[in-house]
């Protein structure tokens, strides 16, 4: 094993930034703003939940314990002293009434637990306008309250915030690290481990979660065989398929960066650039595709694609019309 786990902390990859809090709790230098950066699924909401069971626990000695009343509420998200923001959806920016009542709840004195915290789900996406609302409270906090504010990147966070937080960047994990925590901790059979440690490119959430959840990989296979039809299909058909796909927006972003992912592979194998593809267990599907188009081609599908999931994220973009365009301008096969 490359790497020693913190056993209590039911977090894994991340010992680094496990260790940094657990040396802010030994010492009594817990901040009032942590804010946690880190790419979809690398594990910043699993993290800000293992330290508000640590902040909360009341076992003497083990932080989290993991057996307490508090650990065992806050691990179900039932603690009222533990709150989450949440979105109207999952394409809308967190709004500045919800922070301004999260600032409200946060004032208030825990009911029962050492410290009241709050959880700022998606943070990024709130409008500079909105973020500022959580200003005076990073200022002036109260004793008990605590915020974490979890993040994509740091780029759209105001300055103003990130410099009154602690920030602690989640790195996806190594393949290998990942593979140890499904096939050691998790007792799954190598191949699968293999697999979908590889498909996680270090993202340990999302590989635990595909480890739960057979229908994630199922996704996978659905997604690519969906393309490939497509690429088959005439104008008529493509603009068709893009009235069914645009309808919800959410699903179509995670689709398109399935496709995206299978695209990079194509272009890798088309190039003969000698490196392995992300999608190991899609080989025959990739080996047909690659054999059908250029590299340019499939260079040019990665970039519009790409484009495509940029403009999708903006909220004020047209999916139906963003979609119509991808589709015409992929190759046909
Ligand atoms: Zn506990």
């Amino acid at each position: 094993m490359t790497t020693t786990f913190t056993h209590h902390w039911q977090v894994y990859g991340h010992d680094w930034a496990v260790a940094h809090l657990q040396q802010s709790m030994a010492y009594e230098r817990i901040r009032h703003g942590y804010l946690i950066v880190g790419a979809e699924s690398v594990g910043k909401e699993t993290l800000a939940r293992q330290f508000a069971m640590a902040l909360n626990c009341t076992d003497p000695e083990r932080k989290p314990c993991g057996q307490c009343s508090a650990c065992r509420r806050i691990a179900t998200g039932n603690h009222p002293d533990v709150l989450y923001t949440q979105r109207d959806s999952e394409t809308s920016p967190l709004k500045i009434e919800e922070l301004r009542l999260m600032m409200q709840k946060l004032a208030l004195k825990p009911f029962e637990a050492r410290y009241r915290i709050a959880v700022f789900r998606d943070f990024d996406t709130a409008q500079p306008r909105a973020q500022d609302a959580l200003l005076k409270t990073l200022e002036e906090p109260a004793p008990h309250a605590i915020l974490i504010l979890l993040a994509k990147s740091l780029e759209p966070v105001l300055p103003t915030i990130t410099s009154r937080s602690q920030v602690i960047h989640l790195r996806p994990a190594a393949v290998q690290t990942v593979y140890e925590t499904l096939t050691e901790l998790f007792n799954a059979d190598e191949d699968r481990a293999r697999l979908l440690a590889h498909l996680s490119a270090g993202r340990m959430g999302w590989a635990i979660n595909a480890l739960n959840n057979e229908e994630v990989l199922g996704q996978r296979a659905g997604a690519f065989d969906l393309l490939i039809n497509i690429l088959g299909m005439t104008r008529v058909e493509r603009f068709k398929q893009s009235d069914d796909l645009s309808k919800d927006k959410a699903a179509l972003i995670t689709l398109l960066e399935l496709w995206l992912s299978f695209w990079r592979d194509v272009f890798l194998l088309a190039e003969n650039s000698g490196l392995e593809p992300t999608n190991i267990d899609q080989a025959a599907a990739l080996d047909q595709l690659k054999d059908r188009m250029s590299g340019e081609e499939a260079a040019t599908a990665v970039s519009t694609t790409r484009k495509t999931i940029g403009l999708l994220t903006d909220t004020n973009a047209n999916a139906r019309l963003a979609l119509d365009v991808l589709l015409l301008d992929y190759p046909g096969i």
